[in-house]
This record gives C-alpha cells, sequence and structure tokens, in this order.
C-alpha cells in the first residue's frame, strides 16, 4: 500500500467536547516536492550558462585581449545567452499551457500549413547542425483541417521533429507524415534514423529536464522541456503521444488526433 500523510487537528468546543479533523494530504505534499525539484531544476539549468558568461566577462575586464580571441570569446557569451534565451521562452511556452483554458472547436488549423511552418525551421536547424545534410522527406498527406489552436500544434510538431534533426548523426533520414488512419483519426509521424532510445527511458521521455544524453541534449541546444511540451499540447487537443523506438533502429514519435476533429477543408467558391 502507497504511504499516506495525513494532516490531523483538534478543535474543542462546548464542555469538555473534541472534534478531530484529519485530512489526506499525500497529493498536496507531493505537489510541493514536485514544485521544489522544478525550482531547483530551472536555477540548475539557468546557472550554468550564466556562470559562463559572467567567467568571460571578468576574463575580458581583466585582460585586454585583442582580435580574434576577444571575437571567440564573444561569440561563447552570445551562445550561451541565446541558451538561456530559450530556456525562458520554453518555461514561458510551458505555464501558459498550464494556465490557459482548454481550446474549444471553434479554431482550425490546416495541416498544409503546420507542415509547412515545419518544414521550414526544420531545414534551416538541420543546415547550421547538420552541414553535410540530413535527407528531410516531408510526406503532407491529404489536406486536413484539425480542431485545435495552431501556434500550439505546430510547437508540438516542431519540438518532434527538431529534435529527430537534433539526435541523428550527419547524413541520416528523417520522414514527417500526415495520414488519415484506417479508424478515421489524424496521425503526425516523425520517424529517424537516430540513435534510437532504451526502453528503459521511454516512460519518463516526457517528464519536465528528462534527458537520455545530458551533454548531447546541451551540445545541440536542448533545453529538456521539448516533449513535455508536446505531451501537454497533445493532452489538450485529446490527441495521443506515442513513441516507439529500439536502440540503433531510430524512433518515432506519433501524434494522434481524434476523429472528430479531423474535417477536409471548405473549398472556396
Ligand atoms: P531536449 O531539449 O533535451 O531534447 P526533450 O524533452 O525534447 O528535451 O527530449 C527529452 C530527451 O529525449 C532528450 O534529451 C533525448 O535524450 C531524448 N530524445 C528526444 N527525441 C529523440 C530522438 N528523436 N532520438 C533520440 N533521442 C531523443
Amino acid at each position: 500500500a502507497r504511504p499516506v500523510k495525513l494532516s490531523v487537528h483538534v478543535h474543542c468546543y462546548g464542555k469538555g467536547k473534541k472534534l478531530l479533523l484529519s485530512r489526506d494530504i499525500t497529493a498536496l505534499e507531493q505537489a510541493e516536492a514536485m514544485r521544489r525539484d522544478f525550482v531547483a531544476n530551472v536555477s540548475h539549468e539557468i546557472r550554468t550558462p550564466l556562470t559562463v558568461v559572467s567567467g568571460f566577462i571578468e576574463t575580458l575586464q581583466t585582460f585586454p585581449l585583442k582580435k580574434p580571441e576577444r571575437d571567440r570569446y564573444l561569440c561563447l557569451m552570445a551562445q550561451q545567452s541565446q541558451r538561456m534565451q530559450t530556456l525562458v521562452d520554453d518555461l514561458l511556452t510551458l505555464s501558459r499551457l498550464e494556465g490557459s483554458p482548454l481550446p474549444g472547436a471553434q479554431e482550425w488549423s490546416a495541416t498544409k500549413i503546420l507542415f509547412a511552418q515545419c518544414e521550414q525551421e526544420a531545414r534551416a536547424l538541420s543546415g547550421v547542425i547538420a552541414p553535410q545534410g540530413h535527407q528531410l522527406v516531408f510526406e503532407p498527406g491529404p489536406a486536413c483541417e484539425i480542431a485545435g489552436i495552431q501556434r500550439e500544434i505546430c510547437s508540438a510538431l516542431s519540438n518532434l521533429v527538431t529534435n529527430a534533426v537534433r539526435y541523428t548523426p550527419e547524413a541520416g533520414l528523417i520522414r514527417v507524415s500526415w495520414a488519415l488512419l484506417a479508424d478515421g483519426r489524424g496521425e503526425f509521424r516523425v520517424r529517424d534514423s537516430g540513435p534510437g532510445i532504451a526502453p528503459e527511458h521511454l516512460p519518463r521521455l516526457t517528464e519536465r529536464f528528462y534527458r537520455v544524453d545530458r551533454s548531447r541534449s546541451r551540445e545541440t541546444g536542448g533545453t529538456g522541456l521539448g516533449l513535455a511540451i508536446v505531451k501537454h499540447v497533445a493532452q489538450r487537443h485529446g490527441a495521443e503521444l506515442r513513441i516507439e523506438s529500439q536502440v540503433g533502429q531510430g524512433s518515432c514519435f506519433s501524434i494522434i488526433f481524434p476523429a472528430a476533429r479531423v474535417r477536409q477543408p471548405v473549398q472556396a467558391a
């Protein structure tokens, strides 16, 4: 049986009468522990680049460095502040997702537009990370619309595609597709020929700041929040996030949107 934490209060009333009130605070304690962990993680993530930047500032103030060494330091400082910027952006995205009401059925997002945006991002990132080139294949499938907030779905899809680009070694194959399934649901799928993920990591991948390979994630600009964002977006849209992966065989991430929310776009008259 799981341990239960109780808070007990004794109220005295009337003549020697006592009322014993007990409350199960297990969930409250767990939430508090999670909050503490989260704050510790965020502080650690921010402190690392901050330490690098302040160290470099001190060096530049102490030693009158000349070009090109000075430029090298400035470039490293720019990289670290970009890292902090990305972290803050991801934290804000997560907190917005948690704080805003569930999307209604009023907003429709065209799969063609989602594809175009994420293809543009993936190609730009791939050019920076793997200049030798990944093979990026986009298969937009039938033109559909999904009930949901375009900005959110786009950010989920971009997170999956950028992960595929970042974790797949150069000259790998990344395939992004949209398809209507036999049961009427719609599936975004991002498959890569990267290193794959061992089964013991799979259940924890969507936890905030969980990384299989911490240094690889940092090296390629990861914040450890991408899949937590994807999971939130999927949940908010009643969609299912599936992760299939085997070490040495690549990974496949998919988001499956419920049937009722997929429809053909209205044709212009
Ligand atoms: P990060 O910013 O570190 O990429 P994510 O939440 O997006 O954070 O992913 C969590 C971890 O899952 C990553 O650190 C990485 O170890 C692993 N991962 C995610 N996508 C892939 C992928 N396509 N191939 C291999 N590992 C992946």
